[in-house]
């Protein structure tokens, strides 16, 4: 059995605001049965202290970033679970990774770092008799940890994983010892990046092998459009990059027994839970689609493109509602739009909402410029809910297009627009309305859709078989 420790900085069920979250919580279970045992390190916001039972104290630090913090050992949430118990550090309300301004907490810098260096600790000596045989570090937040396990000397075998490239832990290198870095590594062969210390660099260089959620992130990664400046390192170390596709957690978003489901409990009662879904956002019965989108109200979610070719949708009887938060300029353009009877917006996060309006729509958009791998695509799915997504990342690797060739092979489950852009979106959501109008064709979608496997279960044999390798190399 190998013995992985995940570092991660949210994780269902405890803390959420992205589907980082959903993987790091949902890999665990799918891995228990390819003969990994997993534990979850991650910091010990007020949320995730709240759901410890019976936490055992297994590692104690006088101070670590300017206070004192122990390490406890807990199973919770299905999970077992090794929480960084650092109150200076993440005892404070409201957003993880924001203050009450709104703007980034000013020494996430060093949060994270805690957060990293406390996996390398655990790495180097381990928790009491446990020890990890890999460390498996998502994102830039755990992207430290290999870097200080190679300062230290380990070559403990090291994953790092890249749910979202936009999201670097840039920090300026005035003193990269405030950090517990070591200054004589301060080059473009470990953590520095144009003259800065970069969290997700300091990964990507010193971990053994790279990953990232689905095999078309991987590849766009590498060019300059996509990779945000550190597609040269992905180049670099492209024979150590895979990518491996998200699933999603099927336990909890299966459309027979999702508790939202009030009325039926089977495909056959979509009209049902789309009838409810109306009439919670006093939206009229329409002849066209109705088409949901659950998401962060952000630019990479290419939500402004939306609100320009809405009319193309509304002209033709289709219908909106809108589920998300974020900018606040996109957030005001939704609440202009709700002002059409078509239209239905709720800002905010609410989980048990986007059960309803994933089990209720007829299609799920998602016009995102970019997209790594993207989650609620894959419980439109699932839900029978046909995705219209941009053909970028994930979205192109999940979704079949509904052209010609797809259609007259009966295999099409959604639209892909190409390129991300305005007219390409007016024409998708045409083209949504056209396919609309023949319900064979739709129906013949659906079912495609719902047969499409959307679980861990390969992915999980693919991350088993990476810490195989990383094992043994
Ligand atoms: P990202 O991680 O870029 O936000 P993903 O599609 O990978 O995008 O994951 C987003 C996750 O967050 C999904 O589980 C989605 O259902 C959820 N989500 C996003 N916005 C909301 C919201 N406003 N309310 C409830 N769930 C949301």
């Amino acid at each position: 059995m190998i013995q992985v420790l995940s570092v991660t900085s949210e994780c269902v069920p405890f803390v959420k605001t992205g589907g980082l979250a959903d993987v790091a919580g949902a890999l665990p279970t799918a891995l228990a049965q390819q003969d990994v045992r997993v534990r979850t390190l991650l910091p010990g916001y007020p949320a995730v202290m709240k759901s410890l039972v019976k936490a055992a104290p297994v590692l104690r630090f006088d101070t670590v970033f300017g206070g004192p913090a122990r390490v406890l050992e807990a199973t919770c949430g299905g999970l077992d679970v090794l929480v960084l118990d650092a109150p200076h550090l993440f005892d404070r309300p409201g957003n993880i990774y924001l203050g009450p301004n709104g703007a980034d907490w000013p020494d996430n810098a060093e949060r994270f770092a805690a957060l990293s260096w406390v996996a390398a600790q655990i790495g180097l000596q381990g928790a009491q008799t446990w020890r990890p045989d890999v460390l498996h570090c998502h994102d830039w937040q755990a992207g430290l940890a290999p870097e200080y396990l190679r300062a230290a000397g380990s070559a403990l075998p090291c994953v790092m994983t890249v749910h979202n490239i936009a999201f670097q832990g840039l920090t300026p290198a005035l003193n990269p010892a405030r950090l517990k870095l070591d200054p004589d590594r301060f080059s473009a062969d470990a953590y520095e990046f144009y003259g800065k210390i970069s969290a997700l660099k300091a990964g990507l260089m010193a971990a053994d092998w790279l990953t990232t959620v689905s095999p078309s992130y991987a590849a766009e990664l590498m060019t300059p459009e996509f990779g945000m400046g550190l597609d040269g390192v992905l180049r670099h170390r492209a024979n150590r990059l895979r990518g491996i596709l998200n699933g999603i957690d099927t336990a909890v978003w299966d459309p027979i027994t999702d508790p939202e489901i009030k009325t039926f409990k089977s495909l056959r009662g979509k009209a049902h839970t789309k009838a409810a879904l109306r009439t919670e956002f006093g939206l009229p019965v329409s002849a066209g689609p109705l088409c949901v989108v659950v998401s962060r109200l952000t630019e990479q979610k290419g939500l402004d493109l939306l609100l320009g070719a809405l009319p193309n949708l509304l002209n033709r009887g289709g219908q909106l509602i809108v589920l998300g938060s974020g900018d606040p300029k996109l957030e005001a353009g939704f609440r202009a739009a709700a002002k059409h009877s078509q239209v239905a917006v709720h800002i905010g996060y609410d989980e048990a909402m986007s059960h309803r309006l994933i089990a209720g729509g007829d299609a799920i958009l998602v016009p995102s410029r970019f997209e790594p791998c993207g989650l609620t695509q894959l419980y439109g799915l699932r839900y029978g809910t046909l995705p219209l997504v941009g053909l970028t990342g994930g979205l192109a690797d999940t979704v079949i297009n509904a052209s010609p060739a797809a259609l007259d092979r009966g295999v099409a489950t959604g639209i892909q627009f190409h390129p991300v852009g305005d007219t390409a979106l007016r024409t998708a959501l045409d083209h949504l309305c056209d396919l609309w109008s023949q319900p064979d064709v739709w129906r013949k979608m659906v079912r495609n859709a719902q047969k499409q496997p959307v679980g861990w279960d390969r992915s999980a044999a693919a991350y088993a078989e990476l810490y195989r390798e990383a094992l043994t190399s």
